[in-house]
């Protein structure tokens, strides 16, 4: 099945900081880095294997939820496995009725890889914002499971939502086996959604919400290694902010995770 990249330079819901837009171009960019080689670490040659579909375009009139959605069912419809390139994690919940509407009434299972769980019913009076992609998805039913890794900023509210739709939380001080044995259990058909926060600032510096305590690149590619070959029908990398990278270093760990999470839909 093909693997295919898809951009969407979308940061509209954005709460503090724009600048996502610009992270496809720089995933790309370090993808294809003379500084390293397409291979991941299956010895799979991982860049050469992917297509790339381009990058969404955000017309005025028309709902960017509209516009993504619309491009992942595209992918999805043409039996291709997508991976889609943030923009900010806004984008997971129109891409989320598309992976529903394509896996009918299959059991599909979220891993959801960030900081903070995204739970928010609304936040600063927006309930597409970026801080509540999976309060959205939850109500809608679009997935059967939710298991959220490396969470380290929960608060009453969300902790109630988690409650209220089930999300089974796998908080960062629980410590990186716990997180990885989640990853290693999943069932059904998967889909990944990688926000680069989950990283600990010193890792990925270019994000709009760093938030210390985090992963190591290291335990991050450790947990994406875990999930079962095959089970994977899309993913997304979403939040890197260029505007904030160091000598892109949060751009070149984008773009291994890409390479990485290929591995998993051989
Ligand atoms: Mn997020
Ligand atoms: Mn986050």
């Amino acid at each position: 099945m093909a693997r295919i990249l898809l951009g969407v330079p979308f940061d509209g819901h954005s709460s503090c900081q724009r600048g996502a837009a610009q992270a496809p171009a720089a995933i790309r960019a370090a993808l294809h880095s003379a500084s390293t080689n397409g291979w991941n670490e299956d010895v799979v040659e991982a860049v050469a294997r992917l297509d790339d579909a381009g990058d969404l375009s955000f017309v005025s009139g028309e709902d960017p939820a509209t516009t993504i959605e619309t491009g992942a069912a595209a992918l999805l419809g043409r039996g291709s496995l997508p991976i889609l390139l943030g923009g900010d994690h806004s984008i997971t919940w129109p891409i989320l009725r598309a992976v529903r509407r394509h896996c009918g009434r299959d059991r599909l299972t979220i891993l959801h890889i960030d900081a903070h769980p995204d739970l928010y019913d609304s936040f600063e009076g927006n309930r597409s914002s970026h801080a509540c992609p999976f309060a959205r998805i939850m109500e809608e039913g679009l997935a059967n499971h939710l298991v959220q890794c490396g969470i380290r900023t929960l608060n009453a509210h969300q902790a109630e939502q988690a409650r209220r739709f089930g999300v089974e939380i796998i908080q960062m001080r629980a410590g990186i086996e716990a997180l990885t044995t989640a990853a290693r259990r999943l069932e059904g058909a998967v889909y990944l959604s990688v926000d680069l926060d989950a990283l600990d600032p010193a890792f990925a510096p270019g994000t709009s919400h760093p938030e210390p305590g985090g992963l190591s690149t290291r335990e991050l590619i450790g947990i994406v290694q875990a999930i079962p070959r095959g089970r994977l029908v899309g993913a997304d990398v979403v939040e890197l902010n260029p505007v904030n990278d160091l000598r892109d270093l949060t751009a070149r760990v984008s773009a291994k995770l890409v390479k990485e999470i290929v591995g998993r839909m051989e």
